[in-house]
């Protein structure tokens, strides 16, 4: 009986208490944590270190050190997560060798407690009692982080990246904590208090609003229809659909499953995967985007491939490693067609520079389902193909594409850091160009000139269309559709309900054949002045 398998043991009980529902990501994530903790290499690495005279404690520390040097070469905030698993799996083992068995969690927290650390690990998480947990807050972490996935499938709020706040903060101090606003208040003062208290029933009134629009159109007031749909990427992101009422997923990342996944997901697991959520959305549509991997995104387990880049934005992702790995390809085709039999398979491809690589990409699927049709297998009653348009060469040949497309998805994230040249990941950078700027307008308005008389719908699937300003003048030039996080269903459908959707096509006309230098100075006054809710 080892510490290995006391730790071992610990971490399966805290998985088998769980109780905030099965079939979510979080079990992903706590099966990747458990496949730590079983790790031969890992537990060799420490057996041969003690084997080579170290004590227990000593030998944990040092194969950590070394995990630590490895990994901090590796700039991936989703190796980052993994660390942070395995630090929390050395210092449990730590506590068990050096006989300290206690924990912060196992002290027992005070009602309404917020946690403040610098890094958790997600079995750490679980220890609390979530009844008295408020919240989490900590220096590092980040969207992605696995304490973030389980924390936010437990329901409490976290706030992660707050540099030096374990120095500001004593034990006792009163916080306020809004993790929507990404802003934490230390020691607020009675103002900043009854502000917060404003701010939150304020908050909570607007949600109860949007919750109550749940089943209303989305249509102008001249009644024009406008598609919400909604971006997702996990299984608990489908129940999205019911809470918002969007009419589909209008993005469905499916490379999500691939980056917390610590081994490439073989097809039959990616199949099981399609059709939980396929089923998840009942009538409603998903598109899958074929993987969007490379550039920032950078699978652990295809590293060695994905050679140093000097420019990962520009350089071999999405479609183009996804052509070249056709092997990837047409595991995900086969997963895709299959999960999809007997209902319709809506599938796109990120990153079309040009025609001819979505004709390769789609003759993958052909050769898919010419395979299953030889197999007798039963196929999907309808397959749609759709492309998205975020390099902009792509607009240049859309005669050319159109006609073989059943949708076109603008992918405004990208689009925008290439039509500016401006790194999308540079924080320098985030702030200098606007959304509502003349040249991105003008380009969207082209684009849905272009595809005018072609049977193609057009919708914008990038952050911009999440925000009521930017989705406003996005309708103002011909957009009908857009796909959007799910949070900001409530407030878009709103701005579109309190608008005229001729006057602000007139108005987008007038703005930007004549643009401004703040044409967003201009259009916050004419929704003021017609009365749409801009949030
Ligand atoms: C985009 O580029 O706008 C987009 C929606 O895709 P992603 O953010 O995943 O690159
Ligand atoms: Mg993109």
């Amino acid at each position: 009986y080892s510490a290995f398998d006391k730790m071992r043991e610990q971490i399966d009980r805290i998985a088998s208490q769980i109780d905030f529902g099965t079939g979510g990501e979080h079990e992903e994530v706590i099966a990747t944590y458990k496949m730590f903790a079983y790790d031969e290499g890992w537990s060799r690495r420490i057996n041969e270190a003690i084997d080579s005279g170290l004590t227990a404690e000593a030998a944990i520390e040092r194969v950590q050190q070394r995990t630590r040097m490895r990994m901090r070469q590796i700039d991936d905030p989703l190796l980052a997560d993994r660390m942070h698993d395995l630090e929390d799996l050395s210092n449990r083992l730590l506590r068990i060798v050096s006989g300290q068995m206690s924990t912060a969690a196992q002290l027992g927290l005070k009602r309404d407690s917020i946690l403040i650390a610098r890094n958790l690990g997600p079995a750490e998480l679980l220890e609390y009692d979530k009844r008295r947990l408020r919240g989490v807050v900590l220096e590092e972490g980040s969207l992605t982080a696995h304490v973030v996935i389980v924390a936010r499938a437990m329901g409490i709020p976290v706030l992660g990246r707050v540099r030096g706040i374990r120095h500001k903060v004593r034990d006792g101090d009163m916080l306020l904590l809004n993790a929507d606003d990404k802003s934490v208040i230390v020691r607020p003062s009675s103002a900043a208090e009854e502000i917060f208290q404003h701010d939150l029933i304020d908050r909570q009134k607007k949600k109860a609003r949007y919750a109550s629009m749940r089943d209303a159109a989305s249509v102008t007031t001249d009644g024009v229809p406008v598609t919400l749909m909604i971006n997702a990427g996990l299984r608990d992101d489908m129940s999205a659909l019911a809470t918002t009422g969007a009419e589909g997923v209008g993005l469905f990342r499916t490379e999500f499953q691939f980056l917390i996944s610590a081994t490439l997901p073989q097809r039959e697991r990616q199949q099981r995967f399609y059709r939980d959520v396929l089923d998840a959305a009942g009538d409603k549509p998903v598109i899958f985007r074929t993987l969007d991997i490379g550039g920032d995104k950078v699978l652990p387990y295809l590293k060695d491939e994905a050679s140093e880049e000097e420019n990962p934005a520009l350089g071999w992702r999405a479609l183009r490693l996804s052509l070249d790995h056709a092997g990837l390809m047409k595991a995900q085709a086969r997963a895709l067609i299959e999960a999809a039999a007997g209902r319709t398979l809506n599938v796109m491809f990120p990153m079309v520079s040009e025609p001819w690589e979505f004709d390769a990409a789609k003759a993958i699927f052909d050769g898919q389902i010419a395979f299953l049709n030889k197999q007798k297998k039963l196929l999907p009653n309808k397959i749609r193909y759709g492309a998205m348009l975020e390099v902009p060469a792509l607009a240049e040949t859309l005669d050319i594409l159109l006609p073989k497309i059943n949708f076109l998805s603008i992918g405004t994230n990208d689009l925008t850091q290439f039509l500016f040249a401006a790194d999308r990941a540079d924080p320098r950078l985030a702030e200098r160009y606007d959304w509502l700027s003349p040249a991105i307008l003008r380009f969207i308005r082209r684009v849905v000139k272009a595809t005018e008389g072609h049977d193609v719908d057009v919708a914008v699937c990038g952050e911009m269309g999440g925000r009521t300003l930017e989705a406003l003048a996005l309708i103002g030039v011909g957009i009908h559709r857009l796909s959007i996080t799910p949070a900001a269903v409530g407030p878009i459908k709103a701005m579109i309900r309190s608008t005229n959707h001729s006057d602000i096509r007139a108005k987008m006309d007038e703005l930007l054949n004549a643009p401004t230098e703040n044409l967003r100075e201009s259009l916050t006054a004419w929704a003021n002045s017609q009365g749409i809710e801009i949030g």
